[in-house]
């Protein structure tokens, strides 16, 4: 019942999430700051659902306490068979602005003529300053990010290019090249927006930057890895690069305050030292915008675990959902079941749903963990506990739950 739902948030989560929350009738408790770990252990206790920020780490020990917890919603970005949810994507839109800020801003030089003035100096020049209209965008990677992108730089008369290793459809009048070397051959301005993988470990490099274009741009907001920062500080000192703007590193600081030195990155002293070089602190989706969808995409994403368990856009689990058309009749049951992934489960748990009529049925797997879905239908209230328990009684059970 979902008056029964309790849901702790912690660490002041945008109102718009916990509006939707409430609206389910669940009994929200929302604080402003995040716990410490003795009050957060009491306060799990009786809790089913807890949305957290960055703050708040729910160590092992812990979760040992949070009996009643099913899902754990990451507003910010499972071996015990607790759901997590974060919200990737909310924030395309505040990265694909920033990126268009940060091409006109290198294009005018804009980072230096600011610094100077604010020091006092008048330093009124136009060699090497360029208008971006007719020049061509490279975008490195054409998800949500460098599709939105692609978009707003068309609409500002750039040309633009883009590599990915999925064939896409392009927006507008993009056009897609095979390789990531003619990307770079083409490109006046090439940004990186690919996720961190191995293989895109040091994806630019010195051999990229000696097929990038002389006085080219290069935009890293993407993440740390992604660069060859000794080998971007080489192509910046022999001009190559006529600018760049980075704001991921290999290693971030924790917390804000001045701690953007040589002890986190050994190359930060001489990345400072460098002209018409933007750095900004992991700043691509910091907006009020943002921060609002986050709220709204996992407070979404929780609702549906909670009513329906499906687990789309789960960090932990595999994806599992199915169509709720009979979730309300009357005699139908929606079965969850987390399992351990291991071989002859399936069977076991078939011969224990098999008095029953078997609506539809998923499962899937992700690493150790399985999840099981069924909805199944002449099952009387009577008869739902003993289902319950059967499954729970099951050796390579993580987690049930019976949905009517
Ligand atoms: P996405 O998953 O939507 O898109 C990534 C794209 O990169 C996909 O189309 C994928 O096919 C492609 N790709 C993967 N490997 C590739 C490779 N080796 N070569 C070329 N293309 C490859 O991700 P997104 O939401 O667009 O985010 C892109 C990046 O930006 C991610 O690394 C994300 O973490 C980062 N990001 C940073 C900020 C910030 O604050 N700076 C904010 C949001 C996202």
């Amino acid at each position: 019942n979902s008056s029964d739902i309790k849901v702790l948030l912690l660490e002041n989560v945008n109102k718009t999430g916990q509006d939707i929350l409430r609206k389910k009738g669940y009994q929200v408790e929302a604080l402003k700051t995040s716990l410490p770990d003795d009050q957060l252990i009491e306060k799990l206790r009786d809790v089913h659902v807890i949305g957290i920020r960055s703050k708040t780490q729910l160590t092992a020990n812990i979760l040992k306490h949070a009996k009643n917890l099913i899902v754990i919603g990451c507003f910010c970005i499972a071996e015990n068979g607790i759901c997590v949810f974060n919200s990737p994507f909310s924030n395309s839109r505040s990265v694909a602005e920033l990126m268009i800020g940060e091409i006109i801003t290198l294009a005018r030089q804009l980072g230096d003529r600011n610094n100077e003035l604010h020091d006092g100096v008048w330093n009124k020049v136009s060699a090497g300053c360029w208008e971006v209209r007719g020049k061509t965008l490279g975008i490195v990677g054409y998800g949500h990010v460098g599709s939105q992108l692609s978009v707003l730089a068309e609409a500002m008369g750039m040309k633009v290019l883009f590599y990915d290793v999925v064939n896409l459809m392009s927006m507008g009048v993009a056009s897609p090249v095979h390789t990531l070397d003619e990307l770079l051959q083409q490109a006046d301005f090439v940004t990186l927006h690919v996720p961190e993988l191995p293989e895109t470990k040091n994806m630019i490099s010195t051999h990229q930057f000696e097929q990038m274009k002389q006085g080219s741009y290069l935009i890293n907001a993407s993440r740390g890895s992604v660069v060859d920062i000794p080998a971007l500080i080489k192509a910046s000192q022999d001009g190559k690069l006529a600018g760049a703007a980075l704001d991921v590193y290999p290693n971030e600081p924790g917390g804000n305050g001045e701690h953007f030195n040589s002890n986190l990155n050994d190359f930060t002293e001489d990345l400072r030292k460098l002209k018409n070089i933007l750095l900004t602190p992991h700043i691509g989706g910091s907006t009020e915008e943002a921060q609002s969808a986050i709220g709204v995409e996992v407070a979404e994403s929780l609702v549906n675990y909670v009513n329906l368990g499906t687990t789309s856009a789960a960090v932990n689990m595999p994806e599992v959902t199915l169509r709720s058309l009979t979730m309300d009749e009357p005699n139908h049951v929606r079965v969850i079941y987390i399992h351990r992934n291991v071989p002859g489960v399936l069977r076991r748990v078939n011969e224990i749903l098999g008095d029953h009529n078997v609506d539809k049925q998923m499962t899937d797997s992700r690493g150790d963990v399985a999840y099981l879905m069924a909805d199944i239908s002449n099952v009387n209230t009577s008869e739902i506990k003993d289902l319950y328990q059967s499954l729970e009684d099951l050796g390579s059970r993580i987690r049930t739950r019976v949905l009517y």
